[in-house]
């Protein structure tokens, strides 16, 4: 799934391809229509042709496109989505779903295997993602707003670093290993971490994304960067899928539970409950 790292990949590449560009037409291909959320498949076409692009933002796993009337395009790639800029005559990709021809004969194709990808277009970008907190790599996701978040919680750390709410772009990979990189137990009570281990915490998590920016993006699914390529697969794991395999802080086998739903990885040893 692509998370902040790749979203924000996405956007870096697509930026300087996309400024001022005027878009000429839009089509939501047939099956595709439940990507539309906040208008009609017909009604987001019409409304998106003709408009400029003026900015490409992010706001946890949400690509912000910012157009010249003021209206924000909001693109969630969840489960498998992509956005890959091309010339007009790219061949369309098995799972493409929309096509974005722009005024400078190249196109953006939208594709997604799975189909859970939404588009919203609206004047406020907060409608579209009404349970997001800050995102995880602005200034407003701090030590004092973590714990205040986790103060009395009782729910696993794990869940609550999930949780969009608490900070908007951890996802499974990046929550995993910044516990293992902070020495906390995935399992344990968000609410009795101390000072010290929420700073640490929220460090790690800030290290572990910008590991990742660095490499441009984790690839463990179909992600796919904004020029199509599969990212360079060099984001250097801890734990995230390496189960059975040895600990490199301490050797101990890292192992794999369920927690919030979700496979997770952690040393026992390193991590203890
Ligand atoms: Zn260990």
């Amino acid at each position: 799934m692509p998370e902040l790292p790749e979203v924000e990949t996405i956007r870096r590449d697509l930026a300087p391809l996309l400024h001022g560009r005027r878009i000429e037409r839009v089509r939501i291909h047939p099956g595709s229509e439940r990507m539309a959320i906040s208008h009609s498949p017909r009604e987001m076409e019409h409304a998106l042709a003709g408009r400029k692009i003026e900015d490409l933002g992010r706001h946890g796993k949400y690509l912000l496109i910012h157009l010249d009337d003021g209206q924000t395009w909001v693109v969630h790639l969840r489960m498998t989505g992509s956005l890959v800029h091309g010339d007009a005559s790219m061949p369309a990709h098995r799972f493409e779903r929309a096509r974005i021809d722009l005024d400078d004969r190249c196109t953006v194709r939208f594709n997604d295997m799975r189909k859970f990808g939404t588009w919203h277009l609206v004047e406020d970008p907060r409608e579209a993602m009404p349970q997001s907190g800050p995102d995880a790599l602005s200034e407003a996701f701090s030590d004092a707003w973590l714990e205040a978040r986790l103060k009395g919680r009782t729910a696993p750390i794990k869940a609550l670093l999930l949780d969009q709410r608490v900070a908007a772009g951890v996802g499974n990979i990046y929550a995993d290993e910044a516990l293992w990189i902070a020495r906390v137990h995935p399992g344990r009570e968000g609410g009795s971490l101390s000072r010290a281990k929420v700073k640490a915490l929220r460090a790690a998590v800030l290290e572990t994304l910008h590991a990742s920016l660095g490499a441009r993006g984790s690839s463990f699914s179909d992600y796919r960067d904004g020029l199509g390529g599969e990212g360079l697969h060099h984001v250097q794991v801890h734990v995230f899928r390496r189960e059975g395999q040895p600990c490199e802080r301490c050797g101990t086998e890292i192992r794999k539970m369920r927690l919030a739903g979700r496979g997770t990885h952690y040393c026992p040893r390193c991590q203890r409950a």
